[in-house]
């Protein structure tokens, strides 16, 4: 069993969803058992941000990143959804855009976002891509199961940087996966309370998710598809000669994380070493490259 993790950028746009069902299918005809954790798509959860602010200062501009955000599924949803299904999934999608927007005008007209409704508003990227995800594997001809990830991640109710209740959601983890054993497509970095309301685990959390599925089922890896070719020893965005770490110890790779190395969550580490689940951070746009394997070794 293994988790993979795809970040936004790797799941952007149709192109690159390319990618990322190149990078499933390759490992699933190796008979592998697979989850799929999902972030929004790229940008998506910075809009969801901006529309809230915006709503809240009754500002109707939000309406166009609304809009925008809408086009850009409904792209993926004409580039990659088998004719016969396009109806199906564009109509889910609108449910889901319509709901979005009921929150989002109730913020509007109330001009306040409680933390819950500021977590509802920002959770639907990882909804939407998740189902999307889910749905574009199924149309290769490959069976593939859409998880709520707020039915399987229980927190406490701090919003914005909730707390994962581990003993509830392992337990709710592996009792969901014991059952279904085809392959799985969840958001991450969404969750829920005890009762239900929608929780986020703070941002950059999907790695964060890969790594609590992964430890609930003893997986043999967590890989984390992103957008450089593993974890370096400086951004190379900002820094020209920054090379790749190809082993470190989670202790390491934490307190790097911790020090803004943002390619991974300083969450991720704390699950899979307790069980001993190695972690692998790999550029979804260079799958050749070795990456970084973070480890006890
Ligand atoms: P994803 O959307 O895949 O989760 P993130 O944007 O969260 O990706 O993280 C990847 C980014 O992290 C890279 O594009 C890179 O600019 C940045 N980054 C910061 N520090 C490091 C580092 N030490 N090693 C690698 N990447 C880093
Ligand atoms: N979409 C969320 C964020 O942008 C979570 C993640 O990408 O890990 O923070
Ligand atoms: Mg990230």
């Amino acid at each position: 069993m293994k988790i993979l993790k795809f970040g936004g950028s790797s799941v952007a746009d149709a192109k690159n969803i390319n990618k990322v069902l190149d990078i499933i299918l390759k490992l699933q005809k190796t008979g592998e058992n697979i989850i799929v954790v999902v972030s929004a798509l790229g940008g998506v959860t910075d809009d969801l941000l901006t529309i809230i602010s915006l709503a809240l200062n009754g500002e109707n501009k939000y309406r166009k990143i609304f809009d925008v955000m809408c086009d850009r599924h409904n792209q993926v949803i004409q580039e990659l959804i088998n004719l016969e299904d396009r109806k199906r999934v564009s109509k889910q999608i609108g449910k889901k855009f319509k709901e979005l927007e009921e929150v989002v005008q109730s913020i509007f007209f109330a001009t306040n976002a409680p933390p819950h409704l500021r977590d509802t508003v920002v959770s639907f990227g990882e909804q939407l891509s998740a189902y999307l995800i889910s749905e574009v594997i199924k149309s290769r001809g490959i069976e593939s199961n859409f998880v709520d990830a707020r039915a399987l991640i229980k927190t406490d109710e701090n919003f914005g940087e909730a707390n994962v209740d581990i003993g509830d959601s392992y337990k709710l983890i592996s009792e969901y996966f014991t059952k279904n054993r085809a392959l799985s497509v969840m958001g991450g970095f969404i969750a829920s309370t005890k009762e239900g309301v929608t929780t986020t685990l703070g941002r950059g959390g999907s790695d964060y998710t890969a790594s609590l599925v992964g430890a609930a089922l003893n997986a043999g890896a967590i890989e984390i598809w992103t957008d450089v070719d593993g974890l370096m020893t400086a951004d190379p965005r900002k820094v020209n000669n920054a090379i790749i770490i190809p082993e470190i110890s989670y202790e390491k790779a934490e307190e790097m994380a911790n020090a803004g190395a943002k390619v991974i969550h300083p969450k991720t580490m704390k699950p899979a070493k307790l069980k001993n689940i190695p972690i692998y951070i790999k550029n979804t746009f260079n799958p050749k490259s070795k990456g970084t394997k973070i480890s006890n070794d």
